[in-house]
């Protein structure tokens, strides 16, 4: 049977949106896209199952380029820190207070978060491993970049034979939809020899590569001339640095890292030389405004990036920077800060941005063919936004409504490959009440510990 998914506009993304249009899907793929009328017509009106969505816009599924699963329980948590003090603290509580178990709990609620936001991939980044089960366990489609860690040059070696064997150990368990990387976490927690060493690693494994890159002033400090609070943390723990002298992304260029076209997640320092060497490479871009915001790191350089044609999706980070994993409030906030920060009211327009979310995160994550857009033949990855809301009532326009009116609150149905994981408040594959009592223990217990 095929089902068409119905509603008062379809929002391919790489055609022009379509009134009172459906999506017929059929074994998981997108098998025509149309107005529902000629849909019927053309596939037989009884092999047709309508999913009639009403007063709604259909798109295709979010993308979600850069997320911490993991870390979900300490949202709220982490509040008006310095960066340096923000990222000790976020890391005492996780490896002092929280069992394999907890951590598994806060991706699953923030898997349920993340489905209930119309998010159907996420790319995480992950320290315990737990998103990889939470992916398989919620039904998303994602890759999980398992991070690595290492500041001393002596312990790279050991290092990587560590996240080699649990590579291995994930590789076995991948599906059509959930897929592993690595991740060396960034500049200031990984040695230059750990980076070559991981880098040579992915390439021959050919693993994709995600890295925190140029994201605050402490960290620009310590690579130009040794200077600010990760400096000072690293002399107080004996670590012997000598700073290369040059900015975080002419570094890991130096290092053959850029060889691996990595996700950079968030650029907010790079430079024109520094985008020189992103657009060369063929890196790409996990752009988290939102985060870059509340942590008071800056204003990324979209604009600049994009009239390079580099690739770039957009990201909410972990929501203990952000604090919610709502990528159609980031995209919102991305236009209005851009357009501010230019003086520009024209730039970055309602339908660029949901691009962003959605073909543009799945071209960053190397998806594109499979995901992304509305077409026959892609997998069915979609939502239904609810336009009939008080809020986003009259709607003239369907891609302004959902991103100037509309939240992740607005979202009624996800689809991930044909699955229905989400519909009018009822998630289909995890238990949302059994969730949030477990996050408010480990809230308890995180607030008791303090
Ligand atoms: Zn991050």
């Amino acid at each position: 049977m095929i089902t068409a998914y119905a509603s008062s506009w379809v929002l391919p993304i790489s055609s022009p949106p379509i009134n009172n249009g459906a999506v017929a899907v059929a074994d998981g793929k997108i098998i025509a896209v149309g107005p529902l009328a000629e849909i019927i017509d053309q596939l037989g009106p009884a092999n047709v199952q309508i999913d009639d969505q009403g007063e709604a816009a259909i798109l295709p599924g979010l993308v979600n380029v850069h997320s911490h699963l993991e870390l979900t329980s300490m949202r709220g948590f982490l509040e008006d820190l310095p960066f340096h003090q923000w990222i000790l603290k976020l890391t005492r509580t996780k490896y002092r207070l929280l069992s394999r178990e907890d951590l598994l709990a806060s991706a699953l609620a923030g898997a349920a978060e993340a489905i209930k936001a119309g998010i159907t991939t996420m790319a995480d980044t992950c320290d315990s491993g737990v998103s990889f089960d939470a992916l398989l366990i919620s039904g998303q489609r994602g890759c999980m970049f398992q991070e690595a860690f290492g500041v001393n040059p002596a312990d790279a070696e050991q290092s990587l034979n560590d996240l080699s064997s649990k590579i291995e150990k994930y590789r076995q368990r991948t599906t059509e939809l959930v897929s592993v990387g690595i991740s060396p976490h960034a500049p200031y927690t990984v040695s230059s020899r750990l980076f070559k060493l991981l880098t040579d690693y992915a390439l021959r494994e050919r693993l994709d590569v995600c890295i925190h890159a140029a994201e605050s002033s402490a960290e620009a400090g310590l690579l130009l001339s040794g200077t600010g609070s990760f400096a000072e943390g690293y002399r107080t723990r004996g670590i012997d640095w000598e700073a290369p002298g040059c900015s975080t992304i002419a570094y890991l260029h130096r290092l053959g890292v850029l060889e691996a076209r990595p996700l950079l997640v968030h650029c907010v320092a790079a430079s024109e030389d520094d985008l020189d060497l992103i657009e060369q490479s063929r890196s790409r871009v996990a752009h988290c405004p939102k985060s870059n915001a509340k942590l008071g790191h800056g204003i990324a350089p979209l604009i600049k990036m994009r009239k390079r044609r580099i690739s770039a999706g957009l990201g909410t980070d972990s929501v203990a920077s952000n604090n919610t994993c709502d990528l159609i409030d980031e995209a919102r906030f991305c236009c209005l800060a851009h357009r501010a920060q230019e003086r520009d009211e024209a730039i970055l327009k309602a339908g660029d941005v949901l691009e962003m979310a959605t073909i543009g995160g799945a071209k960053a994550l190397g998806l594109d063919e499979r995901i992304g857009t509305l077409e026959p033949g892609k997998e069915a990855d979609l939502i239904a936004v609810d336009l009939s809301q008080i809020h986003c009532l009259p709607g003239y326009d369907p891609a302004d409504a959902i991103i100037y009116s509309c939240s992740a609150r607005d979202v009624k149905l996800t689809v991930v490959a044909g699955n229905v994981l989400y519909r009018c408040g009822a998630l289909k594959t995890l238990n949302e009440e059994e969730l949030k009592q477990a996050i408010r223990e480990l809230g308890k217990r995180i607030t008791s510990a303090e």
